[in-house]
């Protein structure tokens, strides 16, 4: 195990963290970026089968004029000690230490569980998304796109341009929401052409709202999905279901470093930084609020982490309007109380633990349902239940212990040694 020292440490190399590592180190500061996956990018720009390009192809240019350090398939899964932090790599783990650190983990999707949500074949819609950029063939197949959000369409036109059949997209947000979000998009005018661009690429398709899927039926895997609209309830055969009802920040890292939690995600002051000083948090880890906030905030973080707050001082009316969009984003899409009844005593839960609904609706706490019944104890340690649970039944997580992510004994052996 090596020991090495940083002025900063950026976790998560996605729009957040790359903005975050280019403007620190274009402050004299010596930057190491580091994320799981083998390229930098994040979610929305991974690398695939595509170069990439705008505004992903200036960052991840910028990150290599600056010398940042880059970290590759590098997974943050402990803080042993104040100032220090253990990764696991393929090729051998290491302990890194940081004078100041910027959290940029970003978001997950989250899944509702509806009878037959475990079913294979029925996915994210980010996730099969995310499948396709690195290859996975959809070509010809029937994908109906479903649950809440902006994502659902950047899903489908990726899907479509990809080959897919994409037969519809089915937006649980009901008519006269979304046409009052759609009105507003007028005073975001970068995000209404974004808007029109994306409902252009769909032409054809058709896109219905205030519709959820209530059940996926198949026998082995995934032969149809049943929607709902209005009063109308039908069967829609299909390949793949790609479904998703928003996203929820990976808060995991940061709650084990102790930084205060609030409604939206991990709480920050005006400079991104966290309760806990010298550790700064930009991005969906912070709220949810799309890749123009993750930007900002990452710059803002970078600047105040490498103790330039004047430089991060100019960006915040940029924030603020940036924040305003994802507060609109956030109401529109919010998921509607007939999801809550969605699943059955039998409709897994936690697929990890292969926890039931009917075993854990009784419980008052997320703690005593882990106590009895193990929901969120398995290798996912809740990423996936953890957004059902809270929606459902209003749960919180209420502590988070090392390793964040399954590690290897020997890395949790180590893990804080620096010898
Ligand atoms: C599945 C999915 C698909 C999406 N697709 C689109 C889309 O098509 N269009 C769109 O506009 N928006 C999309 N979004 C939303 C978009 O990704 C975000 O708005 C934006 O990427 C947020 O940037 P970020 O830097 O905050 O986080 P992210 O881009 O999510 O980057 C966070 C990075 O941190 C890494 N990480 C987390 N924890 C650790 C750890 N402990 N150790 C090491 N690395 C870690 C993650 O692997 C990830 O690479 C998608 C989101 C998801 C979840």
């Amino acid at each position: 195990m090596s020991s090495h020292g940083h002025d900063v440490i950026v976790v998560g190399a996605g729009p957040a963290g790359l903005a975050a590592a280019c403007r620190a180190a274009e402050c004299g500061a010596t930057v190491a970026l580091l994320d799981d996956n083998p390229q930098p990018g994040g979610q929305i720009w991974r690398a695939g089968a595509r170069p990439p390009k705008g505004k992903a192809a200036r960052w991840l240019r910028l990150a290599g004029e600056r010398q940042v350090g880059w970290i590759a398939a590098a997974r943050v899964f402990a803080a042993p000690a104040p100032g220090r932090i253990s990764i696991e790599r393929s090729n051998g783990d290491i302990d890194l230490g940081y004078r100041n650190l910027v959290l940029a983990t970003g978001a997950r999707e989250r899944f509702l569980p509806f009878p037959g949500w475990t079913l294979p074949n029925v996915m994210g819609a980010g996730g099969l998304q995310a499948l396709a950029k690195s290859g996975y063939p959809v070509r010809g197949k029937k994908v109906v796109v479903a649950g809440s959000g902006p994502l659902l369409l950047a899903g489908a036109r990726y899907l479509r341009g990809c080959g897919a059949n994409v037969r519809l997209v089915a937006e649980q947000t009901g008519h006269s929401t979304l046409y009052r979000f759609a009105r507003g998009l007028a005073r975001h005018p970068a995000k209404l052409a974004q808007a029109v661009f994306l409902r252009a690429a769909l032409l054809g398709i058709p896109y219905l709202s205030g519709c959820w899927p209530v059940a996926a039926e198949g026998s082995g895997k995934l032969e149809s999905v049943t929607l709902r609209r209005g009063g109308k309830t039908w069967s829609e055969p299909c390949d793949y279901l790609a479904c998703g009802f928003g996203l929820v920040p990976n808060v995991e890292l940061a709650a084990l470093l102790g930084c205060r939690m609030g409604e939206a995600g991990v709480e920050v002051d005006e400079y991104q930084q966290t309760s806990v000083a010298g550790v700064y948090c930009a991005g969906e880890a912070a709220g949810i609020g799309g890749i123009d906030l993750s930007l900002v905030e990452g710059e803002i973080a970078g600047y105040a982490a490498a103790g330039r707050p004047e430089a991060a001082r100019k960006l915040f009316r940029a924030r603020q309007s940036h924040r305003r969009f994802a507060a609109a984003l956030a109401e529109t899409f919010a998921p509607r109380d007939e999801l809550r009844t969605l699943p059955q005593d039998d409709t897994l839960v936690c697929r990890c633990e292969d926890v039931g609904w009917g075993r854990i609706r009784g419980f008052s706490t997320w703690r005593e349902a882990k106590l009895q019944t193990r929901c969120g104890m398995g290798p996912c340690q809740g990423r996936v239940c953890g957004g059902a649970v809270g929606f459902l039944l209003g749960w919180k997580p209420e502590s988070v212990r090392p390793p964040v992510f399954p590690a290897r004994l020997e890395s949790l052996m180590r893990a804080g040694d620096p010898e």
